[in-house]
């Protein structure tokens, strides 16, 4: 079958190459975990998304290749049909629609307890990204515990559920941190960003109710501001307005969503937060980059203030469910706007090509690629 891979280390090497179909009781990465008897489950690959993470690894940033070959077939963000299942497995059957988590466990004590998301190993196992081949073939097979159902309405965005299950993480993370405080109601959020992940926290803080300011360089009008309007929040272009000066008009906010991918936006964003709010760091910036803060103005109001930084990546199965929640309530309540991220579409395995070139536009939104019907 058809699969597109990189050789991970030499940059530009995306390919299009031929691997063996998996079955139900093939091992996808036996070096890291095994499928226990039974608990195989098939899927046909209906929809594949990308994102800055398979462009980086295509740029040879990072990614590696699972033990003993040279190559790692991309895709981390998958949509799928159910092809079988093993016999013990109950929670999914033929036909159901689902997506598969990245991450696989190593052998901290997080990972043991089913948390490889907060693992406490350097090294991570992903699917796509790092150690085990990705799910961007015509078929994959996995273990059932990794696979998550996605509600036959939600089919037409059921490719956003890797996405979602970050920001629904992340946005927990917060919440979760805050217990800290006994009491926190955040009313006022700044989201940093306004990519797939900055545009699904937008949705996300605004159905916990949250007035939301999604912050991004292009001035309005175009279709990311759209979006941010449609989900009910405000966009601010900061060729326009700076962090700094919106918090001045509208308040310092409770919490602030970072999914920009530029290190000085997250250090800038350190300057406005309220008094115990909290900070979500979500994007990954690679390379290497200066940033200049008055490291002195800032430690005292974040010491004075409670204040807090949290960081969070990936997302395991109970996150793939509260993001796949998140969507299908952002569905009945901001009917058809979610769709609306899916800007670029690539017609098979074949457009590999057009694929990566599409990552580098930067008015393309949301690029996958549509493997079946
Ligand atoms: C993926 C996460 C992954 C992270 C780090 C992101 O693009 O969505 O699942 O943990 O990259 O590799
Ligand atoms: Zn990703």
């Amino acid at each position: 079958m058809k699969a597109v891979a990189v050789l991970p280390g030499k940059p530009n090497s995306v390919h299009l190459r031929d691997v063996p179909a998996p079955g139900l009781d093939t091992q996808p990465h036996p070096h890291v975990c095994r499928i226990p008897e039974g608990r195989g489950v098939l899927v046909q690959s209906l929809q594949i998304g990308v994102d800055a993470t398979d462009r980086e690894i295509n740029e040879a940033l990072y990614g590696n290749a699972p033990p003993g070959g040279d190559h790692l077939v991309i895709g981390h963000e998958c949509f799928g049909r159910v092809l079988a299942v093993g016999d013990r497995v109950t929670e999914v059957r033929p036909g159901d629609h689902v997506s598969c988590t990245v991450r696989r466990p190593g052998k901290s004590i997080h990972d043991l307890i089913g948390r490889n998301d907060v693992t406490g190993e350097e090294t991570y196992y992903e699917r796509g990204i790092n150690l085990c081949h990705g799910f961007m073939t015509e078929r994959f097979v996995d273990d059932a515990e990794y696979v998550v159902k996605v509600p036959q309405g939600l089919r037409h965005i059921g490719v956003l559920a890797e996405p979602a299950s970050v920001c629904a993480k992340a946005i927990e993370q917060a919440y979760l941190a805050q217990s800290r405080l006994q009491v926190w109601n955040p009313r006022l959020a700044f989201v940093l960003g306004s990519g797939q992940i900055g545009l699904l926290a937008t949705l996300m803080l605004r159905l916990r109710g949250l007035a939301v300011y999604t912050l991004a360089t292009t001035p309005a009008p175009h279709l990311k501001a759209e979006l941010v309007t449609a989900y009910g929040a405000a966009y601010v272009s900061t060729n326009q307005s700076s962090m700094g000066d919106l918090a001045k008009r509208v308040g310092r906010p409770d919490l602030i969503f970072e999914a920009t991918g530029n290190a000085e936006a997250c250090f800038r964003a350190m300057e406005v937060l309220a008094i115990n709010g909290a900070m979500i760091w979500t994007s990954i910036t690679g390379g290497s980059h200066d940033v200049r803060v008055d490291g002195a103005r800032v430690n005292l109001e974040w010491v004075l203030g409670n204040k807090l930084l949290v960081g969070s990546v990936n997302g395991n199965r109970r996150h793939f469910e509260l993001g796949i929640e998140a969507l299908a309530y952002g569905e009945l309540t901001y009917p058809g706007v979610t769709q609306r991220l899916l800007t670029h579409p690539v017609q098979g395995l074949d457009n590999y090509k057009q694929m990566m070139g599409l990552l580098e536009e930067k008015k393309a939104l949301k690029v996958f690629v549509n493997i079946a019907d």
